[in-house]
């Protein structure tokens, strides 16, 4: 297995041979250790509920080279869940876009390095710029969504989460030209206390989410939930966690986003291979077109932890992802789990 080796810039990443995959269905307990493990070389992963909770079955993919996972949550500088309380949403048509700019860069960066990426996107941003979309499809990405204007689903009614997440597939699906099956929750808010969640998203033609972080963290996060992705329920949608490394009992993030401008670039490194290596497991990446772009606006009157952690080691982002890109194989969320995702 090649795990971890520095490619050239120009080389193309292979594409998964499924063929050659395995899937291992393994029981977790609710911390995400490892209990006992079975192969059941190409099946589809079956979800059981031995502890009721209906999320007790992981799966690892194993092939010679795995890819990992690579998403982008499409939205602009100033539609952050922290900023909420700064700039409401009525104002949000109002604040110069550099959401295409952005992409534009990383679509180019992502070509360099022959990758390919998921772009959950928010349904605003696809109605305001139905050319991102476009070019995202036409670079061989994968369109999914972010729900319609970046509400997060807790602060929703199942009336209004169900109205948003089929307007917004629906949208997508009309200016890609392609079928939409992935969501991503705004802010990860996805959890013990939205049960009702995922009958939803199944409901309006979802196969998978990417919704949970398996971490401790102020505005997200479910420590109880499996680390790797699981069946909601059995012929329930795949839920893809976001990638966590275990290290002294306790999940440490590794998937991107703040963590990844705050922390050094070798330790992002070393978790991913972690995973790759010793848990056989593909990693689960995620970032936004902002963390790109230091020149963005800054917006006043935040808290300092909210500027902290929006601004912190910006201008070092695009340097440490190009170097990300080039160590692993980087691929779609529905070509990396296409063994496992539930069938049409
Ligand atoms: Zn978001």
């Amino acid at each position: 297995m090649v795990i971890g080796s520095l490619r050239s810039p120009s080389r193309v990443a292979p594409q998964i041979d499924v063929a050659r995959q395995a899937l291992i269905c393994a029981a977790v307990d609710v911390q995400g250790e490892t209990l006992a493990a079975a192969a059941t070389a190409g099946d589809r992963v079956l979800g059981r509920s031995d502890n009721g909770a209906g999320i007790d079955v992981s799966l690892a993919l194993i092939s010679e080279e795995p890819s990992n996972a690579m998403s982008v949550d499409v939205e602009e500088h100033f539609q952050v869940s922290a900023f909420e309380d700064r700039i409401r949403r009525k104002e949000w048509a109002s604040h110069p876009s550099r959401v295409a700019r952005n992409i534009d860069r990383l679509l180019e960066m992502f070509d360099d390095a022959g990758a390919k990426a998921t772009f959950f996107t928010l349904g605003c941003v696809a109605e305001r710029h139905p050319h991102v979309v476009r070019s995202i499809v036409a670079n061989g990405h994968e369109i999914a969504s972010h729900g319609y204007s970046h509400h997060r689903v807790r602060n929703q009614s199942p009336a209004e989460y169900e109205e948003d997440v089929t307007r917004t597939r629906g949208l997508l699906e009309d200016l890609s030209g392609t079928r939409v099956r992935g969501y991503r929750a705004p802010s990860f808010s996805i959890g013990e206390d939205t049960p009702w969640a995922y009958d939803i998203l199944q409901a309006a033609g979802y196969t998978y989410s990417s919704s949970v972080y398996p971490i401790r963290h102020d505005h997200y996060g479910s420590t109880s939930l499996s680390r790797f992705p699981f069946l909601v329920k059995p012929g329930g949608m795949l839920e893809i966690p976001l990638t966590t490394a275990r290290v002294f009992g306790r999940n440490l993030p590794c998937a991107g986003g703040g963590y990844f401008r705050l922390l050094p670039v070798s330790y992002s490194l070393w978790a991913i291979r972690r995973v790759n290596a010793v848990e056989r497991m593909p990693a689960t990446f995620y970032m936004h077109p902002w963390e790109i772009d230091p020149g963005q606006p800054r917006v006043p009157g935040l808290s300092a932890k909210t500027r902290f952690r929006h601004y912190v080691n910006l201008s070092r982002f695009e340097s440490r992802l190009e170097q990300t890109l080039l160590r692993f194989n980087w691929n779609r969320m529905d070509s990396v789990y296409k063994n496992a995702l539930p069938g049409d």
